[in-house]
């Protein structure tokens, strides 16, 4: 862990979210001095405001530029409707097929940007919860980037094999700013403490001792 480094030299497009492991991605690329750091976040609907506003913040802080795509009329904005129950993993947070919309608009705007490199911070800990996060999938569209860019860009997936709990520790030792992020999966003012979200950040910081401003709203709430 203490050698770890992403394959990135001259440029790279981060799919960046509000959360902590996307924070620590940013903050490996700004360690390792990575030239050129773009990052994309996705608005797929009210749900995800909150998120952006953090998404924000963490672009500011490492003072990289951040652009947002509206994808909101893919999913709209009731998301009590949008689960299709033919789903197997289906769970009140799976939006359908969404990292596959994120990798494949980020790879065109990648291209277009003259980076070599889209980023994607997902990890272990989402494996039995999103099918679009599983390892035969990532290994697909490695494949997919790869080749239908004739090469000029790659997917990489540095955190894949990491549980959140490895990312969280990484951040913290990176000196990530934790109260600029956002794990919640509801965007209210303060987050719920209920949510899949909430429970493995509030588990994550109190096995490594971390005074986590976020989680102190939700227990002060
Ligand atoms: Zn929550």
């Amino acid at each position: 862990m203490n050698e770890f480094k992403i394959d990135v030299e001259d440029s790279c497009l981060v799919l960046l979210s509000g959360g902590i492991g996307a924070a620590t991605l940013l903050a490996c690329l700004k360690k390792q001095n990575v030239e050129q750091v773009n990052a994309l976040f996705f608005y797929y609907g009210d749900y995800v405001s909150n998120e952006k506003q953090y998404a924000e913040k963490l672009a500011n802080y490492y003072g990289i530029n951040l652009r947002v795509m509206d994808i909101s009329n893919i999913y709209g904005n009731n998301m009590s409707v949008r689960y299709p129950v033919s789903f197997k993993q289906v769970n009140d947070f799976y939006i359908p097929y969404r990292n596959g919309v994120f990798v494949s608009v980020a790879t065109a705007v990648a291209y277009y940007l003259h980076c070599s490199n889209v980023v994607w911070g997902t990890s272990s800990s989402s494996f039995n919860y999103y099918s679009d996060c599983q390892p035969n999938f990532v290994k697909t569209q490695k494949s997919a980037v790869h080749f239908g860019t004739n090469g000029d860009v790659n997917l990489l997936v540095p955190f894949l094999k990491f549980s959140k709990l490895d990312i969280y520790r990484m951040g913290k030792r990176l000196g990530v700013p934790l109260e600029l992020t956002w794990s919640c999966a509801n965007s209210n003012e303060n987050p719920c403490g209920k949510c899949f979200g909430c429970i493995e950040r509030n588990f994550n910081s109190e096995i490594l001792k971390t005074e986590d401003l976020q989680i102190t709203k939700v227990c002060t709430q």
